[in-house]
């Protein structure tokens, strides 16, 4: 028995604001915007995750209108969100993922934020994929007015080692 769980995030990009992917801070005239870091390509993770098991969504585990969660790395919330799934008996098969952002290019950044991700839940970097990709000039992400992520999630029964 496997479960499969989806993700989707969008988060608005301005000026004088971080620009946080996949845990590392990408050097950018524009930052993405929210509650936490807003690292959209974790969130979507965190998303899949929660969404294999249906455990709703990350906004109702951590709410952006809890201050706990203001400014928080999101790679915390990701460790919680694996722990949940870990506590439920189940474990990560593979994650894939795909980045949409017009600008900067993501790819010398994609096999380190496969190793932080990889670090953070504990799993090998060889079970977690990341693709980029732009909108060809489209739309929010081609206009450079946001940045969106999906995600896809396969857990397996942990059977333990
Ligand atoms: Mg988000």
């Amino acid at each position: 028995m496997m479960r499969i769980g989806y993700g989707y995030d969008v988060h608005q990009l301005a000026s004088g604001e971080e620009l946080v992917i996949g845990g590392l801070v990408i050097p950018h005239e524009k930052g993405s915007v929210g509650h936490s870091d807003a690292d959209v390509l974790l969130h979507v993770i965190c998303d899949a995750l929660l969404g294999a098991l249906a455990l709703g969504d990350i906004g109702t585990h951590f709410p952006d209108t809890d201050s706990t969660y203001r400014g928080i790395d999101s790679k915390i919330l990701l460790r919680k969100t694996y722990d949940m799934v870990l506590e439920r008996g189940w474990k990560l098969a593979n994650v894939d993922s795909t980045v949409c952002l017009q600008r900067p290019k993501l790819k010398p950044h994609i096999q380190d934020m496969r190793g932080v991700i990889a670090d953070v839940m504990g799993v090998d970097v060889e079970q977690v994929g990341i693709k980029a990709t732009t909108t060809e000039w489209l739309g929010f992400v081609g206009k450079e007015e946001g940045i969106s992520a999906h995600a896809v999630v396969l857990l397996e029964p942990d059977q333990g080692e």
